[in-house]
């Protein structure tokens, strides 16, 4: 495993830095004071466009496409140094992590041509429609249905959780254009215009107060042929290239999630009823237990940027981080808000507590969002440690014959 970086690599990392620096300042966010949706997107947009000009877009992908071609492990090092910032972020991690890569890979390059452009300009803002009511881990059950009329397709049907969608311009979305076919392969993929006649958005309210994921209804939305993503029938071969995006864009450790630090910090200032609160045995053995995940995490993405930086692709170990972060965080959280007992309902803006209440709401969705814990540790189980697959007999009966839950 190697901890530094090559030399190249700390030559971007430096230029990056010193980019940064000077760039940021306007468009940051300082934690203390969140901005309201509107203004979180306005902000994002305008960061976008500003690192667009200055050549720090797509930066592992093709130049012939606008992107810089550059290596894995300059994006990550971009990623690092950005997320020591405090610009906006999270908008476009979804369009350009995932769908953008799955256009460009499975789309017409007249296609390409459209998209990519405005995508990296922050222009167009992307979703994924991939999950629907009866359809998440088991995404291969979708029932969203296309249906070809001369050179256009006719959609009708629902998705559930799509993030931002009522802030996109477009979306992926798997549909099944074959329900004779076995269930994985009988779907087709679309880009599909959120604006377009008969897509309706209805934003769901979470517990945090905020609305980040939505409803999508499909009611005989019309889609040209020409925004077909690969051959009709190979959905599923196609969704593969997004969820391998999916799985390296949510795989680490979300930026300025709180660990170790933030429950000692916490446990300071909490007087117990049996002393400080960072006296105490069961504290201090939950500071060391989150010590200790938090430095696993951070090996095994060292490990896995090891990997790239040797031009070796990660393997799907890759899934094990995302199984301790998820889960850490929601221990960690939940620790610190019980032990702050009423003053974790009522927090100060900008404290370390007030980070943990937001982990806390979020970080559920976490161990769900991008293949849930059990199916992670399926993958864990079957890939890394060779067990026997999970069993699927569903798996090649014509999608028709199968029966509804
Ligand atoms: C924050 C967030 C953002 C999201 N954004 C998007 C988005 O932008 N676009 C999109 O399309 N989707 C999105 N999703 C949806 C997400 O992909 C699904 O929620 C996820 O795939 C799980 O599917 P499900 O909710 O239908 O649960 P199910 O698949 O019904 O799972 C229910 C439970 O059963 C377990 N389970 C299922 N199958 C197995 C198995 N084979 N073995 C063992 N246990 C199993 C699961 O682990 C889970 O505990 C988002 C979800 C979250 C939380």
């Amino acid at each position: 495993m190697d901890f530094n970086d090559a030399p190249q690599e700390a030559e971007f990392r430096a230029t990056v830095k010193a980019w940064l620096a000077e760039a940021a300042a306007e468009y940051q966010q300082p934690p203390e004071k969140p901005w309201g949706l509107e203004d979180f997107v306005a902000r994002s947009k305008a960061w976008q466009l500003k690192k667009f000009e200055n050549g720090y877009v797509g930066i592992t992908w093709p130049k012939a496409i606008g992107g810089q071609g550059l290596t894995p492990m300059h994006q990550i090092i971009f990623n690092q140094e950005e997320g020591r910032t405090f610009v906006p972020s999270g908008l476009y991690s979804i369009g350009l992590g995932m769908c953008i890569p799955t256009v460009f890979t499975h789309g017409s390059p007249e296609i390409a041509a459209r998209y990519v452009p405005k995508a990296l300009r922050g222009e167009e803002v992307w979703c994924q429609l991939f999950s629907e009511p009866v359809a998440g881990s088991d995404l291969a059950s979708i029932r969203t249905r296309a249906v070809k009329d001369g050179d256009e397709w006719v959609i009708n049907g629902q998705k559930v959780w799509t993030s931002f969608a009522h802030k996109s311009d477009f979306g992926i979305v798997v549909t099944r254009t074959d329900f004779d076919a076995p269930k994985h392969k009988g779907l087709t993929m679309f880009i599909v215009d959120m604006k377009a006649p008969g897509v309706e958005v209805r934003p769901i309210r979470q517990m945090s107060g905020s609305s980040d994921f939505n409803e999508v209804f499909f009611t005989d939305v019309r889609v040209k042929d020409t925004h077909r993503l690969g051959a009709v029938g190979d959905g599923w071969k196609v969704s593969l290239t997004t969820l391998m995006h999916e799985r390296l864009a949510v795989g680490g450790k979300p930026r300025g999630a709180p660990g170790y630090q933030a429950l000692i910090n916490v446990a300071s200032g909490i007087d117990t009823d049996t002393g400080p609160a960072i006296q105490r045995a069961d504290v201090r053995n939950r500071i060391a237990d989150t010590y200790i995940a938090d430095e696993g995490i951070k090996l095994t993405q060292m490990r896995a940027l090891s990997a790239l930086s040797r031009g070796q692709v990660p393997g799907p170990e890759q899934s094990i981080s995302k199984v301790v972060v998820a889960k850490t965080l929601q221990d960690v959280s939940s620790f610190a808000l019980d032990l702050a007992e009423m003053s974790g309902l009522a927090v100060e803006a900008g404290s370390d507590l007030e980070k943990l209440q937001g982990s806390y709401m979020w970080s559920a969705g976490l161990r769900i969002a991008g293949g849930t814990d059990e199916i992670l540790r399926n993958i864990i189980a079957e890939r890394v440690l060779g067990l026997p697959g999970d069993l699927r007999p569903d798996k090649d009966t014509p999608f028709s014959q199968l029966k509804p839950l």
